[in-house]
């Protein structure tokens, strides 16, 4: 059996936007700027991608700025408050320990750059305390950045009351919402946001193309510069048909989203019991206020990339912490967040499931990952010395 469960790093573009992607290709080929029919009815087609976008986000059209996807947009929010928090003496941004690599990377340049960056710690749930963020918004405070939901262990933070904050405290608030947009509801007045980043391929779209939601008056530089797209603020002649196919992927992902949701929870807790029963274990994250399609686990005495090879032979696709970190020998900064020892960290499962995933697959998925694990440890020195006493259990 094939198991795709990889969903927090790319789904597979849903027919309705593959239709709608080639439809656009090859009927709205015109360049949204050109002045003639073809380029009117192309200009046609995004402004309505861009009220569509923004109707499911409770945003203004003008709001809504294309990008080349989830990265980009948190880059040009991020860099957009620095900048504009400079230029009045404001150097001081507070985040969280366990933001994507979009956002971390991009504080880590501007602190290069001078800025008192804040990292918000979480609790061994994976959830930042409101407190905490309270406590550190001050009056040099130029942006607080808490993504909406994390895409290693699935953790939904206090956006809303984070939001409330910052408006009270009058601070521009951006949320990195990737793996919530499509998957939870998501409104930007709800959330009290100035800035909000979604991606395409997150939610059965196209990858290579998200939005940035900017609210009117937050400041909003460039990053790229060479033309008047989307008002100014994005040149480079728009990729319409990914335009076009995210903006359907997006809305048959919101249409049907509580019974979608529900489902998915079904598999997800189904797996969840079902790899609970494996000796030293431990979820990661907070078995409650997840992501309804994430399983996250550590096991003890085990190498993450061996069990992800393992279960690839048995046909199952799955992650050990973010896809930008596989690869890398660092264990994954959010696994450390929520406090799991190095050893512990680097045994890590992610399973993110969707709409496409079935309950057959499940139960073959929960006996895949049992057999893996002990076939792993059946080899690891470190589960020896466990098991003989040498080493003590943590799990
Ligand atoms: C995938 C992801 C991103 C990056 O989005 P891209 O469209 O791949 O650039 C950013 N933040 C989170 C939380 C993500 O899951």
């Amino acid at each position: 059996m094939k198991v795709y469960a990889d969903n927090a790093a790319t789904t597979k573009v849903r027919p309705e936007a593959l239709d709608a992607y080639v439809k656009t290709s090859q009927t709205l080929f015109g360049n949204p700027s050109s002045l003639h029919s073809e380029g009117q009815r192309a200009k046609e087609l995004l402004e309505d991608c861009r009220a569509r976008v923004a109707a499911v986000l409770g945003a203004d059209p003008r709001e809504i700025y294309f990008t080349s996807g989830g990265s980009e947009a948190d880059n040009q929010a991020i860099l957009s408050a620095a900048k504009s928090g400079a230029l009045k003496g404001k150097k001081k941004i507070v985040s969280t320990a366990i933001e994507h690599h979009a956002v971390l990377h991009t504080l880590e340049k501007l602190k290069k750059e001078g800025f008192e960056v804040v990292l918000l710690p979480v609790d061994g749930s994976g959830i930042v305390k409101v407190a905490d963020a309270e406590a550190a918004i001050d009056e040099n405070c130029c942006l607080v950045s808490v993504m909406t939901a994390n895409n290693e262990i699935g953790t939904i933070q206090p956006v809303e009351e984070i939001g409330a904050l910052c408006r009270a405290k009058k601070v521009p608030f951006h949320t990195d919402a990737v793996q919530a947009v499509g998957h939870l509801p998501v409104d930007v007045n709800k959330f009290g946001c100035d800035y909000l980043a979604l991606s395409g391929h997150k939610f059965e779209g196209p990858r290579g193309v998200g939005a940035l939601y900017c609210r009117r008056g937050a400041p909003l530089f460039n990053l790229v510069e060479g033309g008047a797209q989307e008002r100014g603020k994005r040149a480079g002649t728009e990729d319409l048909p990914a335009i076009a196919a995210m903006t359907v992927a997006l809305e048959l992902a919101v249409k049907n989203l509580p019974e979608t949701a529900k489902t998915v929870q079904t598999l997800r807790d189904f797996v969840i019991d079902g790899l609970s029963s494996i000796p030293h274990c431990a979820l990661n994250g907070d078995r409650e206020r997840r992501l309804a399609g994430n399983v996250s686990f550590c096991f003890e005495g085990v190498e993450g990339e061996a069990l992800l090879l393992y279960l690839d032979d048995l046909g199952v696709c799955a992650s050990s912490g973010s896809a930008c970190t596989s690869g890398s020998l660092d264990p994954s900064h959010v696994l450390l967040a929520i406090g799991r020892v190095h050893d512990v960290a680097h045994g890590s499962l992610r399973l993110t499931f969707n709409e496409n995933n079935t309950m057959e697959e499940m139960k073959y998925l929960v006996e895949a990952v049992k057999t893996v694990v002990s076939k792993v440890r059946s080899f690891s020195p470190v589960w020896r010395d466990l098991q003989t006493g040498k080493r003590q259990y943590i799990l």
